[in-house]
Parts: structure tokens; sequence; C-alpha cells
């Protein structure tokens, strides 16, 4: 969508934006022909070991300081290790410990990258590091970033490419836009969490519509995926057929509609596109 707006002489500039923080994909479809600009993010809080301050009484341990078993004991030098990736940075051992032998501390938890598309359009996505709780600052942190570089390009269009799921990422990403579509696929799983989705979407009061992507996958499942669009009354603006057009321009890193501008897969994009531009312009 984002590269069919930068195409269309009709909107004024377009800004994407790839929130799936824990597995950003848009910028292997689009290479980059400016230097990238990382900024390090520190939204995660972590416990640090004073060992210093330590007097070995083993308390933490025996007392089950840590509900998430991040801390275990080292026999040998009589010392709490603390397990990072366990840590959630609740600050409980910090408060227990009799000697203020923990301190907790914001530690790198992403970075933000951006940079130029070859096709002009600026890219800005999070990253979000192994071990780190705090998915949902970080895509709040991407939406700002975009918010200070649209600033001074003034693009009249921030595409957003959304995680999956409901959790922190999906509802830091919702909150504050002005339109949500959802895609889904007919199988179970898929319309298990559009469902939920649209709930989330709902609770902010957030206009929504779908596209089925892979509409015409054979499957049991399909008349009663069809039979529930119905009595929703969903409004459906687009189906995407099976193309493996779609597969071929993934391989190649590049957007599907550039790839193949005639594949089945690329008309019902582009017709889509006409579709959100109607919506937009309402909006
Ligand atoms: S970290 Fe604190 S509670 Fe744990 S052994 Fe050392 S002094 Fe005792
Ligand atoms: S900060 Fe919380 S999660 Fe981390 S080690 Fe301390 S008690 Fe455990």
């Amino acid at each position: 969508m984002g590269y069919l707006a930068r195409k269309d002489p009709e909107i004024k500039g377009v800004i994407l934006l790839d929130c799936d923080v824990d597995a950003p994909n848009l910028a292997l479809l689009f290479k980059s022909k400016s230097d990238i600009v990382n900024k390090d993010l520190y939204t995660t809080l972590k416990a640090n070991f004073l060992e210093e301050k330590c007097v070995h009484c083993k308390k933490c341990i025996d007392e089950h300081y840590c509900e998430f078993n991040a801390l275990y004991w080292n026999d040998e030098q009589q010392i709490p290790i603390i397990d990072y990736l366990s840590c959630e940075g609740c600050g409980a051992c910090a408060y227990l410990c009799p000697e203020k032998a923990f301190l907790i501390e914001a530690v790198k938890s992403g970075v933000i990258k951006s940079y130029t598309t070859i096709n002009d359009i600026p890219l800005i996505y999070g990253e979000t590091i192994l071990g780190s709780t705090t998915s949902g600052k970080t895509v709040t942190e991407c939406k700002n970033f975009a918010e200070e570089v649209n600033k001074s390009i003034s693009a009249q269009l921030e595409v957003i490419d959304g995680p999956p799921g409901i959790g922190c990422p999906v509802i830091a990403t919702i909150s504050g836009l002005n339109y949500v579509i959802a895609m889904v696929e007919p199988t179970p799983s898929a319309l298990h969490d559009m469902i939920r989705v649209i709930e989330v979407t709902n609770q902010f009061k957030i206009p929504f519509s779908i596209i089925v992507n892979k509409a015409d996958l054979e499957s049991e499942f399909q008349e009663k995926f069809k039979q529930y669009i119905i009595e929703k009354n969903y409004n459906v603006i687009g189906r995407i057929p099976f193309d493996f057009s779609v597969a071929r321009a993934i391989s190649n890193a590049q957007p599907v509609v550039e790839y193949a501008p005639n594949s089945k897969a690329s008309i019902a994009i582009k017709e889509i596109y006409k579709n959100i531009k109607n919506i937009i312009q309402k909006i």
C-alpha cells in the first residue's frame, strides 16, 4: 500500500512504519538508498547485582525474592546469579535485599532504524533485543520517531505494518490510529486472531475494515469463514487470491505490485488500494 501511495500523485507524501518489532520484515522488501540511522532504546528494566554489597546471607534464594525464577545460587562464590533473560525488572530483589545488593537499571532493549528506500519512501522500523520485555514501548517509541521524521517532510499518510496477535505491541500500534485494516486468511487460527484484534480496535473506537488474504484457499473452513464475515456485517475491502508471484516477489525483495504488476495478487492489491484511498479521503 505504501508503495502504491508513493506512486500516487494525489497523495502528498507517505511514511512506512514497521511496528512488528519482534520480527520486522518491511526492510526486506524495501532496499535502502540512504545510510541507515540507528537510535538505541533503553525501555527495559533489569536487575544488576552489586557484589561488593552482598554479605552472602542467601536470603534472596531461601526467601524466594524472585517470582520469575531469575535468581539462582552460585555455591562456589556464595552469591546470587541473575538470569537476565528471565529477569522482568520488577524490583522485588532490590526492595527486599537487606544490603541493597541489587540495583534496577534501564538496559538497551532495542533499536529504531530508519532510512530512505530506493522508492524514496522513508522507512522506520524497530527491533527488539532478545530478552527485553518492552516491545509495546518499542512500538510507541517507533511511532514517536515517525512523528518527529514527519515534522520535516509533512507526509500526508503513515502506513503501519502492525504485529500479529493481541499483545502489548498490537495495542501500542493501534492506539491513536485513524483507521485499522485487519489482514486475515480463511483459517480457524487467523479468524480467531482477527476477532480478538477487532475487539481491541473496538475498544479504541477506531473504524476498521478487513482484507482477506489467500482468499481462494480451498478448505472445509471457507464456508464457515464467509458465513461469519457476513453475519458480523464486516466491511471487506478486498480479497487477495493465493498467488505464487507473492512468494517470488518476496524472494526478490520487492513489493509484488512492482515485481509482477499484472499478477492476480497485484491486480487485487491495486483494487484494494483504490478502496483504501476512498476511505482515507473520507477520513
Ligand atoms: S544479594 Fe542480598 S539477600 Fe542475596 S545473599 Fe547477598 S546480601 Fe543476602
Ligand atoms: S528484578 Fe524482579 S525479576 Fe529481576 S531478578 Fe529481581 S526479583 Fe527477579
